[in-house]
């Protein structure tokens, strides 16, 4: 079996939206933050969509990261009604460095359902190939060039090797200089 997973959920928020002066909801931001922090150490990725009080959430990473964020997410008082949508083997996580990209309420989600005939987000009604094309508009964008309005920036799974490599060439310059 493949070492990675993408595991696509829907589940209810259970808070009232305040959105404050930004255009995030307040406490979607306090996610935000908190998936920016824990996912790049725990080699996840992926997008978060919320529109109509429902979350609609692709993770991918390590099997057993996801299934240890996801029991946590299952108790998260946040949302409820927590409802998988897709699991399944991947090759490799294909949101590059998006620790969590967040996508706020896009147009571009219109047209998808409208070409599956739906009038509302409501994922709990998604079969697999509308799955599959939120997924591949979440990580794409409309025209698969991934340029998607998102609504916080990359986040650094593949920027975290670049301190330890400004300080080991940091090292090897005053090595050199020594030796001189
Ligand atoms: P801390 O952030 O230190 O939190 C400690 C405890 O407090 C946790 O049990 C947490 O659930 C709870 N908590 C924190 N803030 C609040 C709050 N404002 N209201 C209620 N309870 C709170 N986490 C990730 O790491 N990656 C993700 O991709 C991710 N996606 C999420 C998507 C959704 C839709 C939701 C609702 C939550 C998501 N979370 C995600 C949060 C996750 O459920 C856990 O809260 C988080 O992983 C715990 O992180 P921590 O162990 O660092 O604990």
């Amino acid at each position: 079996m493949s070492e990675f997973q993408q595991l696509v959920y829907a589940s209810r928020a259970t808070f009232a939206p305040t959105r404050g002066h930004s255009s995030i909801d307040i406490e979607v931001a306090r996610i935000l933050t908190i998936s920016k922090r824990n996912n790049p150490r725990r080699g996840l990725v992926g997008a978060l969509y919320f529109s109509n009080g429902y979350f609609f959430q692709c993770l991918q990473g390590p099997a057993q990261a996801i299934d240890t964020l996801y029991t946590q997410l299952q108790s998260d008082p946040r949302h409820r009604d927590v409802k998988t949508l897709q699991r399944k083997p991947i090759a490799e996580p294909s949101f590059s460095e998006w620790a969590m990209k967040y996508v706020p309420n896009a147009s571009e989600v219109r047209s998808v359902l409208q070409r599956f005939g739906r009038s509302a987000f409501d994922p709990y009604s998604f079969d697999a190939p509308i799955v599959d094309a939120m997924v591949d508009l979440l990580r794409l964008g409309p025209d698969g060039s991934a340029r998607l309005s998102a609504g916080s920036e990359p986040a650094t799974v593949a920027r975290s090797w670049l301190w330890p490599a400004l300080a080991a060439g940091v090292a090897v310059i005053i090595l050199l200089w020594a030796m001189l």
